[in-house]
């Protein structure tokens, strides 16, 4: 009975959030790896909307709570995460732009959640495959009324440079960030790929792949260094009236969030967690901008946010998924994320600290008090 008015309460909120059309934060627990199903877990108690970390002594011990707009377990499948991200993704042909992250500690499960694990199957397909195969289906199923081309880029950001993940032609070039560019590209010189089913689309993150994987060697794990960004185009031409909408998708696999030991950050790999540390920060700070509505939002500060600057803000729908291990040697930066997390959807999220006097949110607390009181009559 409880667990329908907090699920009540959930979808109402999310309704809310909705009508806001702006940021969500979902938190994703990784399960323990088989070599390591021993070990303690960090994560207490879990619920829909909330995470309790148990924390040791060293950093006060007792329990932390956080809230998000939906929490995912362990046991969370695939599939379950994507059914909550389908409604943002559908939003693109209707000419949305979207915004999806993955953030969290290398490890955490980022690369899980947006592509899935090395070896794919078909129930393990992350984000991405779930997201772009959706589209297709749409798209068909509106075909008497829409015309819809969907095209894709694939690009890494490392060390603030921006190269191009989808090509067969040796070292990547540099490429340059354009705000409003004529065709509406963030990187116009990136290759665009017209896509039509899922296998092309499993053929081309094998190359981005490829390509990640190259550096990988040159410079060690460079793949958990660098942000990668999948960016789905999708262009609709309404067949009645001709009109035409445009509607862009970023997935971005972000670079691991976790601090580097000072002692060992010398030289490349402190250059790396200066670029990553600013990076992410600048992230942070323009979601939070956005979340506070705030008159100057920073774009400028990274390239990342410089990408990413057309779909953020504005009519333009964020999610950003937090990972975090479960393990206690992670707690440290298990803590970190979370706080990030909070930072960054500050305003907006957590329905008991929000919005105090708005008449939303007012609203839907009085349907959830007399949803449980229906609900104590019957028990
Ligand atoms: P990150 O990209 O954040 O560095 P990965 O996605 O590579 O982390 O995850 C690290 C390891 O944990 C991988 O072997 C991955 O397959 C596994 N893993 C991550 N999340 C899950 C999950 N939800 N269920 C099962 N295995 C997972
Ligand atoms: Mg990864």
């Amino acid at each position: 009975g409880y667990h329908k008015v907090l699920e009540e309460n959930r979808k109402l909120y999310n309704q809310v959030q909705d009508l806001k059309g702006n940021i969500r934060v979902y938190c994703r627990v990784r399960p323990f790896l088989p070599r390591q199903s021993s070990s303690m877990s960090t994560v207490g108690h879990i619920d829909d909307g909330n995470i309790m970390i148990i924390t040791p002594s060293k950093y006060g011990k007792g329990h932390k709570s956080f809230s998000f707009n939906k929490v995912f377990g362990p046991f969370a499948t695939q599939e379950e995460v994507f059914s909550d991200t389908q409604p943002l993704i559908r939003s693109v042909l209707d000419g949305y732009n979207v915004c999806i992250f993955a953030y969290g500690q290398t490890g955490a499960g980022k690369t899980y959640t947006m592509s899935g694990p090395k070896e794919l199957t078909e129930e393990s397909f992350g984000v991405n495959y779930r997201a772009l195969n959706d589209l297709f289906h749409i798209s068909k199923q509106r075909k008497e009324t829409f015309c819809y081309e969907i095209a894709v880029q694939m690009i890494e950001i490392y060390n603030e440079q921006v190269r191009d993940l989808l090509t067969n032609d040796g070292p990547q070039k540099r490429l340059d960030i354009h705000n409003s560019s004529q065709k509406g590209l963030a990187v116009p010189n990136a290759n665009l790929v017209p896509v039509t089913s899922t296998t092309e689309v499993i053929e081309l993150m094998n190359i981005g792949q490829k390509n990640r994987a190259v550096s990988a060697t040159a410079m060690n794990d460079r793949s958990s260094r660098s942000h990668s960004c999948l960016t789905i185009h999708v262009q609709g031409r309404d067949l009645a009236s001709g009109a035409v909408l445009r509607g862009c998708m970023h997935l971005v696999d972000l670079a691991g969030s976790e601090r580097v030991n000072k002692s060992e950050a010398k030289g490349d790999r402190l250059k790396e967690a200066q670029h990553i540390n600013k990076s992410l920060s600048a992230l942070g700070d323009v979601i939070s901008a956005l979340a506070q509505k705030s008159s100057h939002i920073p774009y400028r500060n990274s390239k990342l946010t410089q990408l990413l600057q057309d779909s953020l803000g504005g009519q333009a729908k964020t999610l950003m998924f937090v990972h975090i291990s479960p393990e206690a040697d992670a707690i440290s930066e298990t803590l970190s994320t979370l706080k990030f997390a909070e930072r960054v959807a500050s305003v907006e999220l957590g329905a008991a600290q929000v919005n105090k006097e708005s008449g939303e949110v007012k609203e839907l607390r009085q349907q959830v008090a007399s949803l449980k009181a229906a609900l104590a009559k019957k028990e």
